[in-house]
């Protein structure tokens, strides 16, 4: 039987890179079979912005909503996953986006310039808040990206990110996309519930028609 779905979260372990100061994962076994407990536990210590992962509007505006705060809805419904090719370490445009038709209100961009979860590179792309804005027109209610993060890696304004908040736009970023055709599919990646979060990891999965 063929996979009826894609899973675009990278595995989440002490091995996945983060921004560069951010804190990394660290999963720590407090219970275990072979010390003679009766059971297996653990806990973890991790960014909230780790592999696949939704932002939420307080990690980029002061008085913006946490997590928990947000609709669900963007997180769940029809999605089309879009390529673009845009050089290294540059914002995607508009232009990027010619002759592709947007016909779903979430959009996953597969961009291939961040390759390799465990190896953090700084010179992905990132979408410049024209194509925000276009998206917007559109009536996208969530972006998603295969890169870190929607604004460049040493954005010192988070232009991007600004330009989302202005439409009231959801964002997911870490996905990993590069085993996916262009077309549409069925998103399911819902946020945790985490009080007051700036971001959640979330298990992203594009389910096939
Ligand atoms: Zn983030």
């Amino acid at each position: 039987m063929t996979q009826p779905y894609i899973d675009i979260s990278p595995e989440i372990s002490a091995s996945t890179a983060v921004f560069p100061g951010d804190a990394p994962f660290c999963r720590e076994v407090t219970q275990d079979f072979p010390r003679g407990d009766n059971l297996l536990l653990s806990k973890i210590e991790t960014t909230v912005h780790i592999g696949a992962h939704a932002d939420a509007p307080n990690h980029y505006r002061h008085d913006g909503q946490g997590i928990a705060e947000r609709s669900l809805i963007p997180y769940y419904g029809p999605c089309q996953v879009v390529h673009v090719h845009a050089p290294r370490g540059q914002r995607i445009a508009p232009e990027h986006l010619q002759g592709k038709r947007i016909t779903a209100p979430r959009i996953l961009l597969r961009t291939d310039s961040y390759p390799d979860p465990q190896r953090w590179n700084s010179d992905f792309n990132a979408l410049s808040p024209e194509l925000v804005r276009m998206l917007a027109e559109h009536n996208v209610v969530l972006v998603g990206i295969d890169t870190p993060s929607v604004d460049l890696a040493d954005a010192k304004q988070l232009i991007a990110h600004a330009e989302i908040y202005r439409h009231d736009m959801s964002i997911l970023e870490g996905l990993v996309l590069h085993d996916v055709a262009e077309g549409t599919y069925h998103l399911t990646a819902l946020p945790l519930r985490l009080r007051d979060a700036d971001a959640s990891p979330v298990r992203a999965v594009l389910w096939k028609n």
